[in-house]
């Protein structure tokens, strides 16, 4: 039966990565893959990681299952860093372990389906590569609008407001809740207020996607727009990932988050999403969110991993500085949050990039920026004025 099947073209990140690695060249810059990197390069597991498994070691009695929901309490202990303190969603939110942020995407989705298999999925464009076949895979329709003003960097809130007028009632919104990837460029408070109005009043729900806690302005600002929502709709979904915010990556650690109209509801939807993922992974890994509580648990780690956050971010926002302060036409790299922004290259420039300057970002131009050193802003910036990256958008 294997004849039937058709070779899908390979990840572009691995092979990004391949090239990267073989490179001989004694200075070359990896933009690509998108991964926090400290200023030796390197991608470190955190301190208050390493001594929540320590913990864990020692501590750990028994490897026997853990039920569909996972870990309640890792669950239960990240509410407050994202949706704040208080009772006001009390009851009202069903929480799920999942594997990574991908695996709440794909069983909030599956969530979607089953509750109404008609809604469409409004995705602004463009947005994560994984985002749309996520959707689809799960059987939901998908309707992009316009996010990014390529040329200004800017968010097209045209195109925004265009695309939530379409929507019918009961349609999806995704949203990303904070250092939007691919661009790094996030909604104004404003524009995130208009947006949660436009969602109640015309019943649609939304989906926030929060992969980056933490790791643009703080953990309660990049918070900000996620409890917005939350307190203005009656009915949404937040996947949530701390594959970023506690450098956990390769243990897959996320949580989906539903809230509902109701108690009533809550345990409806509740036991709808246990049954989904007991038919997809049953059960969710243990390891990487056994770490996240056990640090959750003790203020001591919190507090270090709070600091540990804080400076990957100051880092982050620093290279953001420094591309900035290189070129006035990067000025713009300043202003935007995470780990991403997008320079909106064509491919022969990203490859013109590669080839003579050993500078390693995807073919659509998205770049890393916690993967360079500020030193390496000067250059960056050459590089990208050789290849006629920037000179045109400086002059725009
Ligand atoms: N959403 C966005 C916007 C992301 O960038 C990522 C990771 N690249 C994810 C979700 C998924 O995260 P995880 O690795 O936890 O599956």
């Amino acid at each position: 039966m294997f004849e039937a099947l058709n070779t899908q073209p390979p990840d572009g990140l691995l092979g990004l990565i391949k090239a990267f690695n073989s490179d001989g060249r004694a200075r070359k810059i990896d933009l690509g893959v998108g991964v926090y990197r400290d200023a030796e390069g390197r991608t470190p597991v955190l301190k208050a990681v390493k001594e929540a498994e320590r913990i864990l070691l020692e501590t750990q009695d028994s490897k026997k299952y853990l039920g569909p929901e996972g870990d309640i309490g890792f669950s239960a202990l990240l509410q407050p860093i994202i949706f704040g303190n208080g009772e006001r969603f009390a009851g009202r939110i069903a929480a799920l372990q999942t594997p990574g942020g991908t695996g709440a995407l794909r069983l909030g989705a599956e969530l979607v389906r089953s509750a109404n298999a008609k809604a469409a999925v409004r995705v602004g464009a463009p947005t994560w590569p994984n985002h749309v076949p996520i959707f689809s895979a799960a059987g939901l329709k998908i309707e992009a609008h316009r996010f990014v003003v390529l040329a200004s960097q800017a968010v097209d809130f045209d195109g925004v407001r265009q695309g939530l007028a379409k929507a019918n009632p009961g349609d999806v919104v995704l949203l990303h809740g904070c250092c939007h990837n691919p661009t790094g460029v996030d909604f104004s408070r404003d524009q995130w207020r208009e947006i949660a109005g436009a969602l109640a009043a015309r019943n649609l729900t939304p989906f926030v996607d929060l992969a980056y806690q933490g790791l643009g302005d703080g953990l309660d600002e990049d918070a900000w727009a996620t409890r917005l929502i939350l307190e203005t709709v009656d009915e949404a979904l937040v996947a949530y990932s701390c594959d970023k915010n506690f450098g956990l990556y390769r243990d897959r650690v996320g949580s989906l988050f539903v809230l509902a109209r109701d108690l009533d509801e809550t345990a409806k939807v509740m036991s709808n999403l246990a049954a989904l993922a007991r038919v997809a992974w049953s059960m969710p890994p243990d390891h990487g969110a056994a770490v996240v509580r056990i640090i959750l648990e003790r203020p001591a780690l919190v507090a270090m991993w709070r600091e540990e956050l804080d400076s990957m971010r100051e880092r982050i926002n620093g290279n953001r500085a420094a591309l900035a302060e290189a070129d006035p036409a990067l000025a713009f790299v300043r202003n935007q949050r995470g780990l991403f922004s997008n320079l909106f290259l064509s491919k022969p420039q990203a490859a013109a990039l590669r080839d003579r300057h050993a500078i390693y970002c995807t073919d659509s131009g998205r770049i890393n920026v916690a993967g360079m050193q500020p030193a390496d802003a000067g250059a960056i910036v050459a590089a990208l004025r050789a290849e006629g990256c920037i000179a045109d958008k400086a002059a725009a």
